[in-house]
């Protein structure tokens, strides 16, 4: 039996989530947003939260620890200033028609579906995804349903494992509309998900790699994927700055006026090298109330002297919020220690047991 715990849930906008340390609410914008909204949310996440954010998988943005009265103004404040959320999730591909291989437009056809989704009868389960992808950028990513593009206004629909349909840009998406609304009266995922099924490759690759994409166009992935506030303001008196967006995988996608800048805080991981990079982890002690331990100390520890350790994630108890649902090795603090999985060469275990912690239960 599964040690884990999970919630099942997803803070919204108009619905936050209690957490251990306040209300949660999640953003997921399907395009970038210029400087000026970022300086909106800081303020707001400053004023009404507890400085805290956080960016998830699905290209979303978290703002922890909100007060009940800030939980209030969010509907109104956030979306004044350009900010909105989808549900079921629009997981679109970074750079939209920017990206050099793009066949299309995903966050036009993404504004486009946004609309309908209020729409959907209930019953779609809170993490239902639908990735849009104009360039290959979100193979990797796990989806319900995905809109693939596979040549210039070609776009091909999957649902789960499958493709299922392929037409241009404007009749696919009322196909995927479709499907969104039978798991919605099934009350079901897309099951199995899965990412992309295989596709002849588009002539970039699949993911982008960080720092500069283009000349002006950045990709940088904030350590551990969280984010203080003091830490967004530092993003966005970057020189010539311009938009930035949340992307997919805990990125942020940076616009700049002319040139990319050379220099970049330390809190930015730029180099696909960064040993950062393949570590995760929730807010942990002391941020949230519910947790066990201080996981995003035990992850700066872990990437300063474990250079080798690959794809991980910690959980500051067996909620395991936020964690990769896709294999990645994954420990969970419990009273007595951590709960283990996905753990398949032992390094995660060893590595616990290096600084002293105990891995108590085992959890495949
Ligand atoms: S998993 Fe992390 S963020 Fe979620 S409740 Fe537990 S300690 Fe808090």
């Amino acid at each position: 039996m599964s040690l884990y715990q999970p919630r099942g849930e997803c803070p919204t906008l108009s619905q936050p989530m209690a957490t251990g340390d306040g209300l949660l609410l999640r953003l997921t914008p399907i395009a970038p947003l210029d400087k000026s909204a970022w300086t909106v949310l800081a303020d707001f996440a400053a004023q009404h939260g507890n400085g805290l954010l956080d960016l998830t998988l699905r290209g979303g943005i978290q703002v922890r620890g909100l007060s009940a009265q800030g939980a209030a103004l969010a509907p109104e404040t956030l979306p004044a200033a350009g900010f909105a959320e989808q549900s079921p999730v629009l997981a679109t591909d970074p750079l939209g028609l920017d990206d050099p291989h793009a066949w299309g437009d995903s966050h036009a056809l993404a504004a486009s579906v946004a609309p309908h989704l209020p729409g959907l009868p209930p019953g779609l389960p809170a993490k239902v995804t639908l990735a849009l992808d104009a360039a290959g950028r979100l193979d990797d990513l796990a989806a319900d349903l995905r809109l693939r593009w596979v040549e210039k206004d070609r776009v091909r629909l999957a649902v789960g494992p499958s493709w299922v349909a392929e037409d241009t840009a404007d009749q696919i998406a009322a196909q995927a509309l479709d499907w969104l609304r039978r798991l919605a009266k099934a009350g079901s995922r897309a099951v199995p998900l899965a990412p992309s099924p295989t596709l002849p490759a588009p002539p970039s690759g699949t993911a982008l790699p960080l720092g500069p994409v283009t000349g002006s166009i950045a990709l940088a992935a904030p350590a551990f994927g969280a984010l203080t506030v003091a830490e967004l303001r530092a993003v966005l008196a970057l020189p010539g700055l311009v938009r930035l967006r949340p992307a997919a995988g805990r990125r942020l996608t940076l616009w700049f006026a002319a040139t990319v800048p050379s220099q970049w805080p330390d809190f930015l991981a730029v180099d696909g090298n960064d040993p950062r990079l393949g570590i995760s982890a929730c807010i942990g002690a002391p941020g949230c109330a519910a947790a066990l331990q201080a996981t995003r100390t035990l992850a700066q520890t872990l990437a300063a002297t474990d250079a080798a350790l690959g794809s991980l994630h910690l959980s500051g108890c067996v909620k395991a919020c936020g964690a990769p649902r896709d294999g990645t090795a994954h420990a969970a603090a419990t009273p007595t220690g951590w709960a283990i999985t996905n753990d398949h060469d032992g390094r995660l275990r060893a590595a616990l047991a290096l600084r002293g912690e105990k891995a108590d239960g085992l959890c495949v």
